[in-house]
């Protein structure tokens, strides 16, 4: 079984939402209810959309220069991301991903849904204008953000690396029957040190990601070890290896410990917490399931929050047949506000 911490956690907020996001949405056009969850899944607050313009800077432009070891223009750099951020605002404001034939590949860097456009939210011009005035001061200025060696700039500390090994989504390690399979953003190798490290993209510093972190980090050390292995290299020890999170909105970053006690407390969470997810990630067919088997939850605050709304709400209203004219209809009532 594929074990996976952001799976659980949609599942732990509730059923429902995990059966929209993982079980029913589909980006292909056969079946209009899955397409349309997958549209919602897809579909980004217009914060969500500023980090991702920030995160889309950093893990597909600028690591690679970074790799090849060419000084970044920022300037440039921030004219760039505001242009492709139009182009995805037109992308989405016309609804070009409702086309048929429509997919993520075929519109490359533009795709875009956000959810003022999908769910008719209230915004104003200005807001738009604010992102990208924001994104691009952001960009600006990471060359002046600190970094996890002292004294080195964030632009120092990556310029300065042996090795940069970016989105690495291939790497898993596994434990007990459970395949643990993170998405690990960058890991930066300079002489012994081993840096494991997760990009944030959101406002705020209060959430807690460690337990991504940790897993992110044994699954990482494990992998490693087997490369160097190969390699005939000297093994890395545990202490060689070091995770951070660095929030790019502002520059702040936290360590978080790599101990024999902070991975035996995450492969411990993992454990405890298998069957729930076993239970629900179902290996039967999506129509083979029935939406009823899985509870809405009864916190106002998920829902209110919760991407799925406007066809959670359709579908319990329309007896569970989706019919998109009356989903259309809700939505542009604005019952759902
Ligand atoms: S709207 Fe509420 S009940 Fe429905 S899927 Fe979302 S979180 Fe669950």
């Amino acid at each position: 079984m594929d074990w996976s911490i952001s799976k659980l956690l949609n599942l732990r907020q509730c059923h429902r939402k995990f059966y929209f996001a993982h079980e029913l949405a589909s980006h292909h056009f056969t079946h209009p209810v899955r397409r349309k969850a997958f549209e919602l899944t897809q579909s980004k607050s217009l914060k969500m959309w500023q980090g991702s313009l920030v995160d889309f800077a950093f893990s597909e432009i600028l690591i690679a220069m970074y790799q090849n070891k060419e000084v970044p223009d920022f300037s440039a750099l921030a004219n760039e991301i505001t242009d492709i951020a139009s182009l995805q605002y037109e992308f989405s404001r016309k609804q070009l991903y409702r086309q048929k034939g429509m997919s993520k590949t075929k519109a490359g860097e533009e795709f875009l849904v956000l959810d003022i456009h999908e769910r008719g939210l209230p915004y104003c011009e200005d807001d738009i204008s604010e992102i990208y005035a924001t994104v691009s001061d952001i960009i600006m200025q990471i060359p002046e953000y600190g970094s996890p060696e002292a004294g080195k700039s964030l632009h120092e500390y990556l310029m300065t690396s042996n090795f940069l090994r970016p989105n690495i989504n291939y790497w898993h390690y596994q434990f007990e029957d459970m395949r643990i399979k993170p998405q690990i953003d960058l890991v930066r190798y300079r002489g012994k040190a081993i840096h494991v490290i997760d990009w944030k993209v959101s406002d705020s510093d209060s959430s807690d990601y460690s337990m991504q972190l940790y897993l992110a980090g044994i699954v990482a050390y494990h992998n490693i070890k087997k490369d160097f292995q190969a390699k005939g290299w000297d093994l890395p020890k545990m202490e060689d290896v070091s995770l951070f999170e660095i929030n790019l909105m502002n520059g702040n970053i936290k360590e978080h410990a790599f101990s024999r006690e902070s991975t035996a407390a995450a492969l411990d969470y993992v454990y405890r917490f298998r069957n729930e997810q076993e239970q629900l990630s179902s290996v039967q067919k999506w129509d083979e399931l029935n939406i009823e088997d899985y509870q809405t939850t009864d916190k106002k605050e998920t829902c209110a929050l919760c991407k799925f709304k406007p066809l959670c709400i359709h579908l319990i209203l329309n007896n569970f047949r989706y019919d998109e004219r009356e989903y259309y209809q809700l939505v542009q009532n604005q019952q759902l506000a």
